[in-house]
């Protein structure tokens, strides 16, 4: 039978999974429902502005995530955020780097949106929009959890009733990240500013931290319950609502808006484990929900979750 272990999901924990599994000599497949890789580490175009839309940086406690990130810095994919007091990291030349070196080598099919998952005899398979059907030995389901269930949910698989319930239980908070041009430079500082009451909860400029080298670039990103009142309304309306408090943040007018909306944006439970695997079924479930609502989080629930397939490997 084909061995493959196929990864639903291209953010940090498919992608490091993929990755660890992969330098271990196992055959691994990813599949991604967008052009890019990174998930929630996202990067946009908008015209010569470039914003980091998603993640803004992250932090690094555990000792085999800091392993991972020496590496990237070696390779140049991420830097310490220059002049920031904290002890913060960012990708370079944006965030999707850190997701683009871990992609190096490992067989990601992009704009494969996986549309359900199917047990057929031994085997899983997977239905992919638009390019079939994709069978294997194993399944991790890294999207966010409501997302992964229900991809089971319409291939008919039921999930042992403990798991059902702990896994149902795990919600994300939506955000809506405004990324503006102005019609000067900010006076904002190179590490950003973070408020703790507001609509607006997040401000960089993604010119100074190196994201936009044309255009001055500003990440916004608005409180959960902002973001959840007002998740459907246009950008010029979002805009309006906030306009004020983010020009007193940004200190310059803001000249164009664009809304991106992420449903799924910050874990708001941790799954008592790292990763959830069931040996038996060869179907297993990694992500921030499981590792801690971060990036470092979200790669030690990928790092947990193919240590448990190399074990099984193994035996
Ligand atoms: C606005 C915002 C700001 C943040 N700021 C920070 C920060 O500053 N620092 C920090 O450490 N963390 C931050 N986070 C959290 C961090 O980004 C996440 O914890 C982490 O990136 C999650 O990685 P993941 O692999 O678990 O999930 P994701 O990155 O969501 O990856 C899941 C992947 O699955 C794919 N997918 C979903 N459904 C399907 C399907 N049906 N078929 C195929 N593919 C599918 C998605 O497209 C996605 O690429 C932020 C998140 C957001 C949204």
């Amino acid at each position: 039978m084909d061995n493959t272990t196929v990864i639903i999901g291209a953010g940090m924990a498919g992608l490091i999974a993929a990755r660890a599994l992969h330098e271990a000599g196992a055959r691994v497949l990813v599949l991604e429902k967008s052009r890019g890789v990174g998930g929630r580490l996202a990067t946009k175009r908008v015209g010569e502005a470039v914003f980091d839309q998603g993640a803004q940086y992250f932090t690094v406690k555990d000792p085999a995530f800091a392993a991972w990130v020496s590496r990237w810095q070696e390779s140049g994919a991420v830097a310490p955020w220059p002049e920031s007091v904290h002890r913060r990291f960012i990708g370079t030349p944006s965030m999707t780097a850190v997701a683009k070196t871990l992609a190096e080598g490992v067989e990601v099919k992009r704009e494969h949106k996986v549309s359900k998952i199917s047990r057929v005899g031994e085997r899983w398979c997977v239905e992919v929009e638009n390019h079939g059907l994709i069978c294997a030995a194993r399944v991790i389901l890294t999207a966010p959890v409501p997302q992964s269930l229900a991809l089971l949910a319409t291939g008919g698989v039921a999930l042992p009733a403990d798991l059902a319930t702990g896994l149902a239980k795990l919600n994300y908070s939506p955000c809506l990240a405004l990324l503006v041009t102005l019609n000067g430079p900010s006076r904002l500082p190179t590490d950003g500013v973070t408020k703790a009451n507001g609509d607006v909860r997040w401000v960089s400029d993604n010119q100074r931290k190196g994201v936009s080298p044309r255009v001055t670039a500003v990440t916004l990103h608005l409180s959960p319950e902002f973001s959840a009142r007002h998740y459907s309304l246009g950008e010029a309306e979002v805009l309006e609502l906030v306009r004020q408090e983010a020009e007193e943040v940004i200190g310059e007018s803001i000249a164009t808006a664009t809304v991106h909306r992420w449903k799924f944006a910050h874990a708001l439970e941790t799954y008592p484990e790292r990763c959830v695997w069931l040996p038996e079924h060869r179907l297993g479930f990694a992500g921030d929900a499981f590792g801690g609502p971060r990036v470092e989080g979200a790669a030690l629930s990928g790092l947990a979750i193919a240590e448990r397939v190399r074990a099984e490997l193994k035996a």
